[in-house]
This record gives C-alpha cells, sequence and structure tokens, in this order.
C-alpha cells in the first residue's frame, strides 16, 4: 500500500474546503522532494554527477527545490532554458535533443551552457558557425546511437535501434572529426540516453559496464582525446508505478563505486534522470463524482481526468489510487465492508479516459477523494489539458519545513482558467 504523508492529506483536506465545486488537483510534496534529492546526491560515489532532466517537471518550485543539491539541469528546448533561468538559483545546464534551432543554441550561448549534446553532424556545423559569431569555444558532447547488446532492450528503447536521437556508432568517426576540424567547438565527452523505464538494476549495471567499455574507443577517435573527459550516460531510472519495490540506487551506486575505482581510465560519469528524481513527489487528486454499474463492470466517475493526469494512459498502466473516505466525514473503520473492483475514470466523453483498471476500494462513496501517487514526473505537463475546456486542476505545492518558514502555508496556484475557486491564507 502506498502512504499518504500527513501534510499532504491535510492539504487535500484544505483544498476542499476552500472549494465550492468537487475538486481535481496536484498537491506536490517539496520537502519529500527535498529528502529524497539529499539521498540520492549522498549516495554518488567520487567522479560521478547527476544532472536533473526538467522535462519530467520543469515546474519553477520543483527546480528551486531541487537546484542546491544537483549538479545541474538537463534541458531540450528554448521554453525549458528559460524555466532555469527563473530559478533562484543558477545551475550549470547541458543541452540535448534534436531539431534544436539556431535562436535556441543562440540563446543557450549567451545563457553560458555548460554543454551542447550534439545530435547530427548537421548540427556541428550549425554549432560551428554560430559559436564562432559569438567568438566563444563552446564544450560539446556527441551523443551516440550505439549498437547495443541484445539482453539491454526496454520498453522504450532511445537507442540501438532506428531513432531519430544521436549518431549511430558507425558515423561516430565522421562525427568527431567534424567537431575536431571545428575551431570553435571542444570536444568534451560522448553522450547516450539509451532508456526509459528502465527498473532493472542489473540491466542497468550492464549498461554502464557497456558504455565504459566503449569509452577508450570512442575516446581515441579523436586527435585530441586528452580534452574528453565525460560520458553522460543518460537518464531512464524506472519508476515500478504497480508494485512497491523501486529501483536500489544505493545499491546502484556501490555498484558505481567498485566499477569506476577498478577502471584506471574512467571517465567522470554523468548522469541526467528525470523521472526518478520528480515522480515520488507528486500526487494527483479526483473526487468521486458519481458511480454506476455497466454490462457488470462497476465505475468511479471523478473530477478531472487522463486530460490533466494522462501517465497512466501514456503507459498503459492501471495507476495506484489512495482512498480517503470522505463522504459524511465517516473514517473507514465506520463503513460497512463492501470491497469492490472499481475502473475508475474522468470526466472526458471518450472510453479511453481510464486511470485505473480493478482498482479495489472499500465502500466508495460520492464526495470520496481518491489520490493518484507517484504522480510527479511525466503528469499534468504531458497531459492535453484542453480537451474538452474543463478547467485546470489546483496545483499546491507544500513548501520545504525549514525552521524558518515552520508552519506556514501551501501555496496554492491555478492554471490558466480560474474557475475553481480557491484562497489561501
Ligand atoms: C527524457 C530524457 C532524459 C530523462 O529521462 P527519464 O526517463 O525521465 O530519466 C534524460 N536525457 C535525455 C536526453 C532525455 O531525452
Amino acid at each position: 500500500m502506498h502512504n499518504l504523508p500527513d501534510t499532504v492529506k491535510n492539504a487535500i483536506l484544505d483544498l476542499r474546503a476552500l472549494s465550492t465545486d468537487p475538486i481535481s488537483a496536484f498537491v506536490y510534496d517539496l520537502e519529500g522532494l527535498q529528502a529524497h534529492i539529499k539521498k540520492i546526491m549522498a549516495a554518488l560515489p567520487e567522479k560521478v554527477e547527476l544532472f536533473y532532466a526538467i522535462k519530467a517537471n520543469s515546474d519553477t518550485e520543483i527546480l528551486d527545490t531541487l537546484a542546491p543539491w544537483v549538479d545541474g539541469f538537463e534541458i531540450s528546448s528554448g521554453g525549458e532554458i528559460e524555466r532555469i533561468a527563473s530559478c533562484q538559483q543558477t545551475l550549470p545546464f547541458i543541452f540535448s535533443g534534436p531539431g534544436k534551432l539556431d535562436s535556441e543554441l543562440e540563446e543557450a550561448i549567451q545563457k553560458q551552457v555548460a554543454a551542447i549534446h550534439l545530435e547530427s553532424i548537421n548540427e556541428i556545423h550549425r554549432l560551428q558557425s554560430i559559436a564562432k559569431k559569438f567568438n566563444r569555444t563552446q564544450a560539446v558532447f556527441l551523443r551516440i546511437n550505439p549498437t547495443l547488446p541484445d539482453t539491454l532492450s526496454s520498453r522504450l528503447t532511445m537507442a540501438g535501434r532506428a531513432t531519430p536521437f544521436g549518431i549511430d556508432e558507425m558515423d561516430l568517426q565522421e562525427a568527431v572529426n567534424a567537431v575536431d576540424d571545428s575551431p570553435n567547438l571542444l570536444l568534451q565527452g560522448f553522450h547516450v540516453h539509451a532508456m526509459s523505464h528502465q527498473k532493472s538494476l542489473s540491466k542497468h549495471e550492464m549498461l554502464i559496464d557497456f558504455y565504459l567499455k566503449r569509452w577508450p574507443h570512442w575516446k581515441a577517435l579523436s586527435n585530441k582525446p586528452d580534452n574528453i573527459t565525460h560520458m553522460n550516460v543518460g537518464g531512464g531510472i524506472g519508476v515500478n508505478y504497480t508494485q512497491e519495490a523501486q529501483f536500489d540506487w544505493s545499491a546502484f551506486c556501490h555498484y558505481l563505486d567498485r566499477t569506476l575505482k577498478s577502471a584506471p581510465d574512467a571517465p567522470i560519469l554523468r548522469f541526467e534522470p528525470g523521472r526518478f528524481i520528480s515522480a515520488f513527489c507528486g500526487y494527483y487528486v479526483m473526487e468521486v463524482l458519481d458511480k454506476k454499474t455497466s454490462h457488470g463492470e462497476s465505475f468511479v466517475i471523478c473530477r478531472g481526468g487522463t486530460h490533466q493526469f494522462r501517465l497512466p494512459v501514456a503507459q498503459s498502466h492501471d495507476h495506484p489510487v489512495i482512498h480517503l473516505p470522505l463522504h459524511n466525514n465517516k473514517s473507514e473503520d465506520n463503513r460497512p465492508k463492501d470491497k469492490r473492483r472499481w475502473t475508475l475514470v474522468g470526466q472526458l466523453c471518450t472510453p479511453k479516459d481510464i486511470l485505473s483498471r480493478s482498482c479495489e476500494l472499500n465502500h466508495c462513496e460520492v464526495g470520496d477523494i481518491l489520490v493518484l501517487p507517484l504522480a510527479g514526473a511525466y503528469g499534468y505537463n504531458i497531459s492535453h489539458v484542453a480537451f474538452l475546456c474543463h478547467p485546470t486542476p489546483l496545483i499546491t505545492y507544500l513548501p520545504v519545513q525549514t525552521p524558518l518558514e515552520h508552519g506556514s502555508m501551501a501555496q496554492t496556484k491555478h492554471g490558466v482558467n480560474e474557475e475553481t475557486s480557491c484562497v489561501t491564507s
């Protein structure tokens, strides 16, 4: 069972009390996020860096909470440069992605980007002329699409087969030559982001082994190998949405430590995870609007839906649900035992608006609240919120409780359509 921190539960009750309509909301537990990132960073061995891939969740409050702990941010668009520019703290940032615009590359250079990940031969030539125009020597990484061993396939493989990302390993010599021949570019490392949703510790260890084995060969392609210090091994550490056990980060870090210590010419390893950093701090809250049975299947219909939280459909999974039995203020204990399996749907007029099937709830009532945890990454920001013109959900960030701020209230902000009324004191 997933547990709901008291702070999150109280915030939900506050939101409900302040709203005249039934609610849907995102609650982000920044205190929990801080505790999580502190643990992740503390476990990292020497010569390993971690940048947060902000596409998982680029809300300013999330970035400001992470900024004191991570080594930097990984971004993939001009809009994401704006996001990190509005942070309280300035951190190093790196820029990847297919289809970067000249204007985005220029903006990145003007904002002192730490490294640009080049994804094609054409992009190398474009960046050379831009860097020249700014009279800058720009550090770059070459993104490689390596030929991966069969054992390393994952659900969403971004490399090892035909993809628009990076440069095929067989074309790498040409790309390295092109960078070596570009007077305003400095090849500082290689980058591979091969996997997503990679929940297996042993597979991730094999992936690192594979990169470290290829590293000297890749480096040897350059005529200035001494400048090449970094291997960016991407993100892709998975979150287990349907079971309790999560990726064993601490065991992984011990493994990295042993491996790096036994490899004399090991690079500085750089990770850029997104999902594994911000997923755990987010909660999507839906209030029960109606119940019905259709052709033998029980449906619970809730405020909100997949237009606000697309993740379960995007991943084709049944999202876990925490039941807050609020109707008539009856606690769980006073309710009749009536355990049933429900299909949890939202308000959209499409049969695809399903967040969870076979969701077991005891005596679910209209007015109860259902909370979907693990909603902090690829949740709201990948959702098609304009569909059907429903109002946007409430969004609340529970602040980090530093001694000074103790007892301070959550800051609630609204989306674009401020229909749901909610005031914080
Ligand atoms: C999306 C992405 C990441 C983060 O992936 P997660 O699965 O969220 O860890 C890292 N690097 C690149 C290049 C990406 O495109």
